[in-house]
């Protein structure tokens, strides 16, 4: 069979890469000039380096991802700690911990002081289990406000990073579905990753290879405005764009967006890692060899800042907090205005299924109905089912 991809971001090349390993002719179409779409990697003249259009953090029970990753011979090319730690630094009061979990399934790291958030108690830690029982309708800082440091500490900056949506608008129930692949399921499923060389050497590049040496046609800046009648097609597009291509689809139509800031500044060896923040405005930092990357997630809260400004008041965070130097180096802030769709419940109704009425066309997104929020698991998820619906139509 040949079958048309349309979007080479992470879910259209999940889908080309599993239609490709199950024998069928690939055809994908990519409306930009380069593949990856909201995950991919540049030349930044500005700073003189290469970037990320912004740090993507995976745990690995993103076991969707990690077997992409092994298919296309990129496996090696994510880096993190052999721990499940994660430093934490309140960029307000200065205050710095870590959580530690432990690698097996039970998890006895709660009952340890030293290994749980400061100042939380044993029964802060019931939020988690409460949360396993999370509705759509459910939102997350009603239901977990209770917690204490727990909450402020880690649900709190954890569910504004995986849902990209404020807490007290977000869902509770695609939280409670990451969790429950993750921090459920043992240190093992909770080790941090994140691309060692950039998101297109890891999740891009490698893919576009593994499908030119399989046959596979890809065809960059090429933009589908109509689908071809009676052609076996995945659209992957994001959800505006789809909804043009599809008539009748109802899809996602409010957005978050998250601004990334990369400051030019040479670490010293040793000194390089990632921290999740609190107290200020950004959640995390990755500090790598020449450039220091921050992440703001649910960003519209900030649209109306100027670049500058925004840059000058994450630098004096990160300094204060760091012992870096005050004056602000120079900067590259990358907005993505659509980063996500807005994880709110009468967002996530509005996600759509992998099948459509027209049993030839099948849709894979991140803002399909995977149950997870708008991630790379579940864009890579919604490829791989999009693959699989096709190939086997409903009678
Ligand atoms: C700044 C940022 C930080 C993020 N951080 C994380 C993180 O830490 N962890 C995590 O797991 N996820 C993170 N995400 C989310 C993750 O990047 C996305 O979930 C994932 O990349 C979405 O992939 P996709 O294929 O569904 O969509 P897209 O990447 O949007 O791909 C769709 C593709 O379709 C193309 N297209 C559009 N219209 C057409 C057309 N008519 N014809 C042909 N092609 C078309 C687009 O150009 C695009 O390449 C982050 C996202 C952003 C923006």
């Amino acid at each position: 069979m040949s079958v048309h991809v349309i979007g080479a971001g992470l879910a259209g090349l999940a889908a080309a890469c599993q239609l490709t390993e199950l024998g069928h002719h690939v055809v994908l179409s990519e409306a930009a000039p380069h593949a990856g779409g909201r995950a991919r990697s540049y030349d930044d003249k500005q700073l003189g380096c290469r970037i990320d259009n912004g740090n993507h953090m995976l745990l690995s029970g993103n076991i969707s991802t990690l077997s992409y990753l092994h298919r296309i011979g990129a496996r090696r090319s994510l880096s993190g700690p052999a721990e499940p730690v994660f430093p934490f630094r309140d960029t307000s009061t200065g205050e710095s911990w870590t959580l530690r979990l432990n690698m097996g399934g039970f998890p006895w790291w709660v009952f340890s002081p030293a290994r749980r958030v400061p100042g939380s108690r044993l029964w802060h830690y019931a939020a988690l289990l409460k949360l396993r029982k999370a509705k759509l309708g459910d939102l997350v800082g009603p239901m977990l406000g209770g917690a204490g440091p727990v909450y402020a500490k880690l649900l709190e900056p954890l569910a504004i990073s995986a849902l990209n949506t404020m807490p007290e608008r977000a869902s509770a129930a695609p939280l409670a579905a990451v969790l429950a692949e993750t921090i459920e399921r043992g240190g093992y499923a909770t080790l941090p990753r994140w691309a060692r060389l950039g998101l297109s050497e890891t999740f891009v590049d490698p893919a576009l290879d593994w499908l030119r040496a399989r046959g596979a046609e890809i065809r960059l800046g090429e933009r589908v405005t109509a689908l071809k009648p009676g052609e076996a097609t995945v659209v992957a597009v994001p959800p505006r764009a789809a909804a043009e291509l599809v008539p009748g689809l109802v899809v996602p139509n409010e957005f978050e967006s998250i601004c990334n800031l990369h400051f030019k500044y040479k670490m010293k060896p040793g000194e390089t890692g990632f921290w999740g923040l609190t107290g200020g405005m950004a959640e995390w930092v990755f500090a790598r060899a020449e450039v220091i990357s921050v992440t703001i997630s649910a960003a519209n809260r900030y649209a109306g800042m100027e670049n500058p400004l925004i840059a000058a008041r994450v630098w004096a965070e990160l300094a204060r907090t760091f012992a870096l130097p005050d004056e602000t180096p120079p900067c590259r802030v990358v907005w993505e205005k659509r980063a996500t769709f807005a994880a709110t419940p009468e967002q996530l109704k509005r996600r759509p299924g992998t099948r459509t009425a027209n049993p030839n066309v099948v849709l894979a997104g991140d803002w399909t109905d995977t149950g997870l929020p708008a991630t790379i698991e579940g864009a890579i998820r919604s490829g791989n089912a999009a693959a699989m619906a096709l190939l086997h139509p409903q009678t």
